[in-house]
Formats: C-alpha cells, sequence, structure tokens
C-alpha cells in the first residue's frame, strides 16, 4: 500500500516536472520611449527595451548569453540581454513604412513584438557635414593594436571612412533617442546620405605637411591649428560648391586623421578635441586615436560589448581602457565638440560634460560600475546623453528642427541689443531664453522683476543675468552680477 501511494505521488511529481516543462513561459517584450507607427528622420536607430515574464526566475547570468532579435526589411540582428531583462537594440531602416520584428526566445520563454517606424528624411534642414581632415602628405592611417590587425582589422582611409559614417549614424540615432526621452519628439540632425544610407564623409587636405602640423601642435598653438582648419574648410569644394544653404551656417564634424600615440611623450599628438558654433563654418573637431575601436558597421554587435582591455604601449589611454569605452567615449567626445558647432556649452551633464567616462555604455546594457552595485549593470541613462538645457537647445537648432523657426522671438516681452541679433526673451512666467543669430543659446529660470530689473538664472550653468533699461550683464552669484555685455546698449520691448 505505501509502495502504492509513493508510485502514485512519484508519477504526480513526474507529471509536473513534464507539464512545467512542456507549457511555454508567456513574456512580453516592451519597448521604452517608443510606440508603433512612429515617424523618424534617420536610418539607424536606437531601440531600448525590456522582457517581462509572469514567472521570472531570476537571477539571469551576467553574461549576456540571452538575446532579442530584431529583423526589418532587409536585416536580420541579435542583441544581447542583460540580468535585469534590458536590452538596447540598433534597427536599419528603408525609406517609408518598415516593420520590425522583435523575437526573445529563452528555454521556455518566448515573446514576440512588431514595431512600425514610418522614416521620412527632412531634405530641407542643412545636414552636419562629416569628414576627415588630412595633411598634404598624410598617410591616411590611424593607430592600431597589433592584436586588431591579426584579428583583420584595418586601419586605412576605406576602414576609417566607414568607421566615421558608422560612428555618425549612430551619433544621429542616440540624438533621437535622446532628445525623444526628453520630450522634444524624434530630431536629430540630418547627414548626407548616399543611396545606400550611408553618409558622406568628406575629405579635406591640408596645405601643411604632416610634419609642419606636427610642429604648429607641438608649439601649443591649438587656435591657430584650429583657424587653420577653418582655412582648408572655405578651400574647400564642399564650401565652396555649396548653394542651397548659407554657408557660413554650415557645421562640420571632422576627424583629424594623422593623429597618432607618441610613446615618449606619451600622448596623442595632432589630436585636437575643440568645437565652436560661433566661429564660421562652424566646426567640431576629434583625433583619430580611438578610431581603432569604433565599428565599420552597426550590425557589429561584438564591438559594442568587447571588454578587451587596451594596450597602452600601442595605444593612447583617453580615459578608456576597453575597446568597448574607446568606443562610446570616443563617439561621445566627436559628439561633444560637434555639440559645440551646434552652439552648445559645457555642462554638469552628460555629453556636454567634460566627464566622458558617462558615454561609456551608450550602445550597450552594460552599465556603469559602482561598489554600491556589485551587480555590473544598473541604470545610468539619467547621466548619459544630452541633457536638459542642451537637448532642448538641440530641439530647436535651426539644423535640427526647421519647423519652429524664430517664432518665440516675434510677440514677447523681450531685451534685445542694439549691435547684433542677440535677444533674451520671456516665453512664460517662468523660463526665458537667450537667443544669438537665431539660435537657442541658453534657458533661463525667472527669478525676479523688481525696480524694473529682472534677474534670471541658468541652473544647469549656474549663473545669473541682469536685465535694465540699457544693460544686460551676467555674474556667477545673485549679488555679484557686473560682468557687462559687449553687445552696444540693450533695448527693452
Ligand atoms: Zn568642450
Amino acid at each position: 500500500m505505501i509502495f502504492k501511494v509513493i508510485s502514485f505521488k512519484l508519477i504526480l511529481l513526474l507529471f509536473i516536472i513534464k507539464f512545467d516543462r512542456v507549457k511555454a513561459q508567456t513574456c512580453k517584450i516592451e519597448l521604452i520611449d517608443i510606440k508603433t507607427k512612429t515617424k523618424v528622420c534617420n536610418p539607424l536607430n536606437l531601440i531600448r527595451g525590456k522582457i517581462t515574464c509572469n514567472k521570472l526566475k531570476p537571477p539571469y547570468s551576467n553574461n549576456l548569453s540571452r538575446n532579442i532579435t530584431a529583423k526589418g526589411l532587409d536585416f536580420q540582428q541579435s542583441w544581447p540581454i542583460n540580468s535585469l531583462n534590458e536590452f538596447k537594440a540598433i534597427v536599419k531602416l528603408k525609406k517609408g513604412i518598415n516593420k520590425i520584428s522583435f523575437t526573445y526566445v529563452y528555454k521556455n520563454e518566448n515573446a514576440k513584438l512588431v514595431l512600425e517606424l514610418n522614416y521620412e528624411e527632412n531634405l530641407d534642414l542643412d545636414p552636419l557635414r562629416l569628414g576627415i581632415f588630412a595633411s598634404k602628405d598624410s598617410s591616411f592611417t590611424f593607430d592600431m593594436d597589433k592584436e586588431s590587425k591579426s584579428l583583420g582589422d584595418k586601419n586605412n582611409l576605406d576602414s576609417a571612412i566607414k568607421r566615421i559614417q558608422t560612428a555618425g549614424l549612430l551619433a544621429q540615432a542616440l540624438t533621437s533617442d535622446n532628445l525623444n526621452h526628453h520630450g522634444y519628439g524624434r530630431k536629430t540632425f540630418r547627414l548626407e546620405l548616399d543611396k545606400n544610407y550611408l553618409p558622406k564623409i568628406h575629405v579635406l587636405k591640408s596645405e601643411l605637411t604632416r610634419k609642419q602640423l606636427i610642429d604648429l601642435y607641438l608649439n601649443d598653438k591649438a587656435f591657430e591649428f584650429f583657424d587653420h582648419i577653418h582655412d582648408t574648410i572655405r578651400k574647400s569644394t564642399v564650401y565652396k560648391n555649396e548653394t542651397k544653404y548659407d554657408k557660413n551656417r554650415m557645421v562640420f564634424g571632422l576627424i583629424i586623421i594623422d593623429a597618432f600615440y607618441d610613446k615618449q611623450l606619451d600622448k596623442a599628438v595632432l589630436h585636437h578635441a575643440l568645437g565652436n558654433g560661433f566661429i564660421e563654418p562652424r566646426l567640431g573637431v576629434f583625433g583619430s586615436h580611438l578610431l581603432h575601436a569604433w565599428p565599420e558597421s552597426w550590425n557589429q554587435v561584438n564591438r559594442f560589448f568587447d571588454e578587451r582591455n587596451l594596450d597602452f604601449s600601442q595605444l593612447t589611454n583617453d580615459d578608456s581602457p576597453t575597446k568597448m569605452k574607446a568606443l562610446n567615449t570616443g563617439i561621445g567626445a566627436f559628439m561633444h565638440e560637434i555639440g559645440h558647432a551646434y552652439t552648445l556649452d559645457h555642462s554638469g551633464l552628460g555629453i556636454m560634460s567634460r566627464d566622458w567616462s558617462l558615454n561609456k555604455f551608450f550602445f550597450s546594457v552594460y552599465k556603469k560600475e559602482s561598489k554600491y552595485y556589485p551587480v555590473k549593470h544598473y541604470t545610468d541613462e539619467d547621466n548619459t546623453g544630452w541633457k536638459n538645457t542642451d537637448a532642448e537647445i538641440l530641439s530647436n537648432h535651426e539644423h535640427i528642427n526647421n519647423s519652429l523657426g524664430l517664432s518665440s522671438i516675434v510677440g514677447n516681452s523681450k531685451w534685445k541689443a542694439s549691435d547684433s541679433e542677440h535677444y533674451f526673451v520671456k516665453l512664460n512666467e517662468k523660463t526665458w531664453h537667450e537667443i544669438i543669430d537665431g539660435i537657442l543659446k541658453f534657458k533661463f529660470d525667472f527669478v525676479s522683476d523688481i525696480n524694473q530689473v529682472v534677474i534670471l538664472y541658468a541652473a544647469d550653468r549656474k549663473f545669473y543675468i541682469s536685465l535694465d533699461s540699457q544693460n544686460a550683464k551676467f555674474g556667477s552669484t545673485k549679488n555679484d552680477i557686473n560682468a557687462v555685455f559687449k553687445t552696444g546698449t540693450w533695448v527693452k520691448n
């Protein structure tokens, strides 16, 4: 009898185990910050999401062995999922309506989701011109470690072009994601795309030899170097032949291909990280010293997760100890300089801060390491990307959003400088904008309006403005607003 009860229980147990094994676990794919039928204006898109299951069985391992597969019109690509069930995927669109199917299968768990995206390019926008700045006698090579070369990586011009094209498309995708995340819609800068949706890379050749450029560099003449790149642009055909857009408002993002690691000086010679949107044409430049880590194509998924340490006897240490960090911080730093070219200033957060280490995990689901988070993955989204004022300025920039125009200047209470197109404009009871030459420069919180003196505060830049019937002044504390803008008298209307 006892035997019979045991055997009955055993059969029941086996049945339960078997039943459990066969029954598929229903899971859901949730996309973050994007809905189906969204309109986008760029061909590569960064999609962030999460898997949720009824009976989640944590902990999953951190080895990124689970994947989500995205399939579109002419691609299929898998992307890892982290221990928090999060993923980032890059999807490639063609013009028009694209149906992207996401599929998740892991043991008895599965989920599927279809996302419809409508990609339309806005050809009225003046594009970001990507390019390579090279010496007269450039070898058109860039630094690369022996290990990468032995694995088949190339460091020639063709490869540099592919890497810059990919970085441009990724930066464009990240900008679209970030601006949308801040509530401004899926806006981003335009690139000059060919029929394969790859951006044009202009090769701008200097009149100076590599040696002459190195002499300039070693004599600490960063600004002469910057001026020289401007001269080179003004002499180039891309600049001279431009007829559709205002030449002086063109924005260039250039990689200095001749930059190289000098072991004795222990630095990247000819690498400059410079950007300015108020010197024309607008320009951001960066060295080629991190190109070795950048992918040649958006679907080189392994690059986004490549944790190999860099060999600093062969490569520059630019705060990026691993390949994946050199990729993210390198593209982030290039975006930082292009951000300056779009007139952005430094801020304490994200891309426009000088802490490039914040950019390490743009395109992967790794998160910032911290002693408080023994697990390698945790949410760090709030400190990376285009932040607050930067996102707002970009979303209003004439090269990113030509639908707004300068409507905020018309009809609102404003102060204007007599000598230039420099305005402080009241948007509402709380917010003011500073606009220079039609570009939103800063956003201010209204502080007070006492005895005909308006006080404003730029919260993320931490400085004050005072406006009276004659002057616009600025200062670092409320009791010390004494520095005067030298743009003539200021008129209120
Ligand atoms: Zn900067």
